[in-house]
């Protein structure tokens, strides 16, 4: 079965009472089943709820796992995985990494003794050297956030499983459609469903995906124990979000590509990081990693400072200023000032997260008033003129305009 068929029809089984197309939305938080109690199929809705069922089967069956766990938030998943570890162990996790990731790790995972070191983890030497034999999880973004930068996913789980640790993948930014971290030999995968999963911007989700039953049934207990689950409605949400997960990526990876290019072009910026240029540093293995579909986030410096780069991000009309992506409207952050504001300033420089950095979201509107719109903000914030702005080349596909 296809991706596009599994997004579907897995976990979205028709009512056998009514013959419903689509599974009713099940709110009840208890269940008062007529057989023996203990046998029950559910009985209470934090242990298990038949609409958050539906969306952990469907989420498994896009990762290709043994099973899926969906959580309050993206944050609530990250938690549920790190409550794997304990007093005196030690994670690594890459450099540029979520902000909120960061702030768990540092500030709340510290508090019980657990420790993390930083590394960029595309150097695979450094990651060796920063192994520990108290290491039991090695945590990395596909691409990391918001330097898209991209990990060796197979290479970093040869080395994590020689050190007997687990490999979590944050596989937010690169969705099943374009990476299954499972096959390429991960442990875990999460998701924020809040992003491309739900991808209306209507919901608040998490998830993790793993291969082992045994893993599962762990991170089961520690879900049920902590009580960080998805709540119906949302889950409601997010599977009728993921039934067009699929087209929706392709179009916004597509976009994001031309808008790439036209940044790439423009006189008033200095670097553009997206994974689909040829300049990206890893452009190869994510042509290989991402399957050729590169996602729909782009990140730019402005040559220009920390005042002109947020009098950049208000002066756009399409893109909202906002945290948060993957849904179809189009955003754009200064990470320094939101998405990242949880970092130190210091480890925020060292991973090269500038104050001049800007991050946008590429939703689903039509490209060409997507460039338009940032050309707009070039010459409000930068006062630079029209001239200036490079052609883009229309022709591209053709007919695919209107
Ligand atoms: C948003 C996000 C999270 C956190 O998810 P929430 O749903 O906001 O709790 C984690 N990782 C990445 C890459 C994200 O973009």
């Amino acid at each position: 079965m296809h991706f596009s068929t599994r997004s579907i029809h897995m976990g979205n089984e028709k009512e056998p009472l009514t013959g419903a197309v689509i599974p009713p939305l099940h709110l009840s938080s208890t269940f008062a089943p007529s057989g023996e109690f203990s046998e029950a199929l559910y009985d209470y809705s934090r242990s298990g709820n038949p609409t958050r069922a539906g969306l952990e089967t469907t989420i498994a069956s896009l990762e290709e796992g043994a099973g899926a766990l969906a959580y309050a938030s993206g944050m609530a998943a990250i938690h549920g995985a790190f409550m794997l570890l304990k007093n005196g162990d030690h994670v690594i996790a890459g450099t540029d990494i979520y902000g909120g990731t960061y702030r768990i790790l540092h500030k709340i995972l510290n508090r019980v003794g657990i420790e993390t070191t930083l590394v960029p983890l595309d150097d695979l030497d450094k990651v060796e050297a920063a192994i520990r034999p108290t290491t039991r999880m090695i945590w990395a973004e596909n691409p990391g956030n918001p330097l898209l930068s991209l990990v060796d996913i197979a290479a970093l789980a040869a080395i994590a499983h020689r050190h007997r640790a687990l490999l979590a993948i944050d596989n937010t930014f690169a969705t099943p459609v374009a990476t299954q971290p499972l096959k390429l030999g991960a442990d875990i995968v999460m998701h924020s469903a809040t992003k491309y999963l739900g991808g209306h911007s209507d919901l608040l989700g998490g998830a993790l995906v793993v291969k082992d039953k045994a893993l599962l049934k762990e991170l089961y207990f520690i879900q049920n124990a902590t009580g960080g689950v998805m709540a119906p409605l949302d889950c409601y949400l997010c599977a009728r979000g993921i039934k067009t997960l699929e087209v929706r990526f392709r179009e916004q990876c597509k976009s994001a590509l031309w808008i790439a290019q036209f940044l790439e072009s423009h006189p008033a910026v200095k670097k553009v990081y997206y994974p689909g240029l040829a300049s990206h540093p890893q452009h190869e293995l994510a042509q290989k990693q991402l399957r050729g579909l590169h996602g729909a986030v782009v990140s730019f410096e402005l040559n220009a400072d920390f005042q002109a780069a947020k009098r950049f991000v208000s002066s756009t009309r399409f893109f909202q200023r906002a945290v948060s992506m993957g849904a179809v409207e189009s955003l754009i952050e200064q990470p320094a000032s939101m998405s990242h504001a949880s970092y130190d300033r210091a480890d925020r420089l060292k991973a090269g997260i500038d104050d001049g950095l800007i991050r946008l979201s590429i939703g689903l509107e039509h490209p060409q008033d997507l460039i338009e719109d940032l050309q707009g903000a070039f010459q409000q914030a930068l006062e630079l003129d029209a001239v200036l702005a490079p052609r883009i080349d229309w022709d591209l596909e053709a007919g695919y305009f209107s």
